[in-house]
């Protein structure tokens, strides 16, 4: 089977729009566990001859999950429990929020691998707003714009040499 690699994080920073350009049109038909829905939310993904699963856990509806951030608690449980390195994303035009935190924290017990993606860097002046992001203890963010589609090699870089 190959490898997974799961991108975690709140709503809003970016998880989709990263997912998709890794997979450009490489989606996955998955069926959809009894409680959860999980079609449109797997794709392939392919990088310096690795292959991989990629999987945009903010996809994943939970039946009768109305709590934010219980919502995003158990989408990032489930990352945790099937993926191989986990892309943690957050937002640098928002700064660090509580989610963000409640994630880190879920993250960090897991002891799983993580790379953290620093998603909106649309600009080189922007660079100077990743260096907070450094205080969430998972190393060195690696800069992003889904936008502009940059950063997204370096990201699967560091990815794939935690696989
Ligand atoms: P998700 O909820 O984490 O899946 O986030 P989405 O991928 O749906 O993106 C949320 C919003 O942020 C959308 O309006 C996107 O167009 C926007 N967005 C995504 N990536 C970027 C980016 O790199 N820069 C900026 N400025 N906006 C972005
Ligand atoms: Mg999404």
């Amino acid at each position: 089977a190959r490898p997974v690699i799961a991108i975690v994080g709140r709503p809003n920073v970016g998880k989709s729009t990263i997912f998709n350009r890794i997979i450009g049109d490489r989606l996955a038909i998955v069926e959809d566990k009894p409680g959860v829905t999980r079609d449109r939310i797997y794709g392939i993904g392919e990088w310096i001859g690795r292959n991989f699963s990629v999987i945009d856990t903010g996809g994943i509806e939970i039946e009768g999950e109305d709590s934010l951030l219980r919502s995003i608690r158990m989408q990032a449980e489930l990352a945790i429990e099937e993926a191989d390195v986990i892309i943690f994303m957050v937002d640098a035009k928002a700064g660090i929020t509580n989610a963000d935190e409640e994630v880190a924290q879920i993250l960090f017990r897991s002891g799983k691998p993580v790379v953290l993606g620093v998603n909106k860097v649309d600009n080189l002046q922007r660079m100077d707003d990743i260096y907070e992001f450094y205080s969430l203890g998972f190393g060195d963010p690696v800069a992003l714009s889904g936008s502009h589609g940059t950063g997204i090699g370096d990201l699967l870089d560091a990815a794939v040499h935690k696989l």
